[in-house]
């Protein structure tokens, strides 16, 4: 691993040292061919184009309205099968952060003096295999990781995690998708044998019972939220959630438990159904392995220990019981309240548990569904190169990295034989000094990653940080050494893969402001200057990868080797994996809308799925008389995305967004700590302490508060544990103190 990189070293070191390589040397001579000032000529100026948002997991079908050949208008695609004429506030607004003051159009590095100065393409790839170079000379190829996003399209990702671990030699890369989906990713492989939402979002209309669990799908994700408003069967809509939030007051049933006890709950309602004899004997007997020894498990949580536990009275317990015994297309929907917690995968494998024992999977209505949380999160998943080898392999497996050696046609021992680093582990990497550089794409890692004080300390043990993105003005580009600017959604080509498993297209129809240059340029320019165009003989473009993507997924669950090319997917509206090529053979198209295991075959190689179960664990950081109350984040309103990059340049939604950070905390305990509504409240962790204003409201139970995310503050105050399995963040869990300002001083 390590020589090959070196054997590179010389050769690079000539090609770089006059500050160009060819592809350095042409992008000077003619621009155009990177997409420069250019969109593609393939559109008619006043044409209509056909893309998926760029936000959220839902993956909305956008029209964009051209003039003289650029976007300037959006409205919702009425034919899109996923939103069908519908979009959210930031979708209708998709266009506006493109056109803020703030875009990053040179690339910037800084000087003698610690400030970010203009520079030009060519220095810059100088100085970024210089900066890579002497970094892994001095400490090993794996001194050198990368961190990654569930935005970039997903031929960007392929590129960037195979450049970094097949071209540079990199080891380890994570992305924020560690963030947002590890969790379910990780619950769904050891459940299911694959990483494999089985739904569809036609399940959302045909479900008797919907459960979501930690969910705020009103705000979160509001088309989705619109699906479930136009299901026809008028069904049971229960909320499990702390807090009363839109969705939970829009819900049937409310089910208020305390922070954290959602495992009880969950095995307590699995012995519940149990006993009142809710077990499909005949699916579990066909299709599962483990239910008599989880069926054992669960038979210690009663309902006086649920009740004790959750802190739901037993008649609210009995009927969420009765409920679901009732239902006959049960749906288990979860998000971030799930998957950001200290044990997150086995919340969300009870809710798997729950779905297999009921018999509710494979058929329509039904379903252990996870909702994703970023646009390409599921492209990230499954192409990045970096928990998973391309296509959802392992790279500890030999025939696995065979496999992609074939396929991509290079040497297997370009691929590394070692599980990467998750995102936590990279900064623990940092922190002990076996990670000395750090190559950051279009995430905000100085605003969102946990316990930012700690975050922020970790800089100044960094020799070389890389950040490339929309915008110069990030909160992580501002303590970048080098910072690459890059065209953002709309401005460049690809594709995103949905939470329904959908793959659709994004479009260039806008030209990106100044020097910046597409993710997928970028990357061809750091191939050229570190060497490697031979080994990207075959990455040329975006829809390169994309068959290059088809062959690495043929015969995989995710197969999209029955996807021509990327006209066949504007003209179906987007395809769900698993499109094999049978699929499509002799002009034959899938049906729109499809969700996996209707036949109760699963992934693991016996074709069951199993019962995965553990014992409820403490929280990392509990209260105490100190810190008496739990802080819980998320998002703020459904105008409001992240940590705001995109979403802040826009004025109308920041016009639907609060105009300034608001604690939510119950009326009782205001009383208790002397805080008047609207008035200034300081909340403290052991870590932080901040001030912000109170909003006084019932949305929040007694003994914890709120404050959303998007605020740069907020995680200043979270605590740093994490999953085990999944190593996502647990961000709604951590002590806190309130005080008014007053008696703060
Ligand atoms: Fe975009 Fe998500 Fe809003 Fe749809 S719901 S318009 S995908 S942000």
């Amino acid at each position: 691993m390590t020589s090959r990189w070196r054997k590179n070293a010389d050769a690079l070191a000539r090609l770089v040292r006059n500050h160009e390589g060819p592809l350095t040397r042409e992008l000077v001579r003619k621009p155009g061919r990177f997409g420069l000032g250019q969109v593609p000529s393939r559109l008619a100026p006043d044409a209509v184009a056909h893309a998926v948002c760029g936000y959220c997991s839902t993956g909305c079908g956008l029209k964009l309205h051209l003039r003289d050949g650029e976007a300037c208008n959006v409205t919702p695609d009425p034919d899109y099968p996923v939103n069908r004429g519908m979009a959210c506030p930031k979708g209708w607004e998709v266009l506006s952060p493109l056109d803020a003051d703030d875009r990053a159009t040179h690339p910037m590095v800084r000087d003698a003096d610690g400030h970010l100065v203009r520079t030009s393409w060519p220095e810059a790839m100088r100085r970024f295999v210089d900066g890579v170079r002497s970094v892994q000379q001095a400490h090993g190829d794996a001194a050198f990781a990368f961190l990654g996003t569930g935005q970039m399209p997903t031929e960007e990702l392929a590129f960037f995690g195979a450049l970094s671990k097949f071209g540079l030699g990199m080891v380890h890369g994570d992305g924020n998708t560690r963030q947002c989906m590890a969790t379910a990713v990780q619950a769904y492989k050891e459940s299911f044998g694959f990483d494999a939402p089985p739904y569809s979002y036609q399940d959302f209309e045909e479900s008797d019972v919907l459960v979501l669990v930690g969910s705020n799908l009103c705000i979160a994700h509001p088309i989705l939220w619109e699906r479930v408003c136009r299901n026809p069967h008028d069904p049971d809509i229960i909320v499990i959630d702390p807090r009363r939030t839109e969705t939970a007051e829009a819900a049937t049933q409310h089910v208020p438990l305390r922070p954290k006890s959602d495992l009880t709950l969950f095995y307590g309602l699995a012995q519940a159904l149990i006993e009142r004899g809710c077990v499909d004997r005949d699916f579990v007997a066909a299709h599962t392995a483990g239910f008599d020894a989880f069926a054992d498990f669960v038979s210690a949580f009663d309902e006086a220990r649920v009740v004790a536990e959750s802190g739901i009275d037993a008649p609210a317990f009995r009927r969420l019981v009765e409920t679901i015994a009732q239902g006959e297309r049960v749906s288990f929907w979860w998000t971030m309240g799930v998957n950001q917690s200290h044990e997150g995968v086995r919340v969300a494998q009870a809710l798997i548990d729950l779905a297999l024992m009921t018999g509710n999977i494979g058929r329509p209505g039904t379903g252990a569904n996870s909702v994703t949380g970023q646009c390409n999160a599921m492209g990230s998943r499954l192409f990045s190169n970096t928990t998973n080898l391309l296509g959802g392999r392992d790279f500890t497996c030999d025939s696995d990295r065979a496999d992609v050696a074939r396929i991509l046609d290079i040497p297997v021992d370009r691929i590394p034989d070692e599980r990467s680093l998750a995102y936590d582990e990279i900064l623990e990497g940092v922190r002990e000094g076996r990670i000395r550089g750090l190559w950051i794409v279009a995430t905000n890692s100085a605003h969102s990653w946990i316990d930012q004080n700690d975050f922020r300390s970790l800089r100044e043990k960094l020799d070389f940080l890389v950040v490339q993105d929309m915008y110069a003005s990030t909160e992580t580009a501002e303590m970048a050494d080098l910072v690459l600017p890059a065209a953002g959604w709309g401005e460049k080509e690809g594709t995103f893969i949905n939470s329904e498993r959908r793959i659709g297209r994004i479009r260039k129809v806008r030209r990106a402001p100044g020097e910046a240059l597409a993710d997928f340029q970028i990357f061809r320019l750091v191939a050229n200057a570190a060497g490697l165009d031979d080994l990207f003989e075959r990455w040329k473009t975006p829809e390169d990868v994309f068959d290059l993507m088809r062959a690495l997924s043929r015969d995989r669950p995710c197969d999209l080797s029955g996807i021509e090319d990327y006209r066949m997917l504007e003209a179906s509206g987007g395809m769900q994996w698993p499109v094999p090529e049978s699929a499509t053979r002799d002009g034959a198209r899938p049906e729109q809308e499809r969700r996996l295991f209707a036949d109760g075959g699963f992934f693991h190689t016996d074709g069951r799925a199993r019962f995965v179960f553990e014992a409820p664990r403490p929280v990392a950081e509990p209260t105490d008389d100190a810190y008496p109350f739990v802080l819980l984040t998320g998002r703020g309103s459904s105008a409001q995305w992240h940590t705001e990059t995109r979403t802040g340049k826009s004025a109308t939604l920041r016009k639907l967004a609060p105009s300034e950070s608001q604690l939510e905390i119950h009326p009782d305990d205001a009383i208790a700590c002397g805080i008047e509504p609207g008035g200034l409240v300081a909340v403290a962790s052991r870590r932080d302490r901040l001030v912000v204003r109170a909003r006084v409201t019932t949305v929040v139970p007694r003994g914890a508060v709120f404050l959303a995310m998007h605020d740069a503050r907020t995680n200043r105050l979270t605590y740093a544990s994490f999953d085990p399995y999944s190593h996502q963040p647990s961000y709604k869990h951590a002590a806190v103190r309130i005080e008014s300002v007053t008696d703060a001083g």
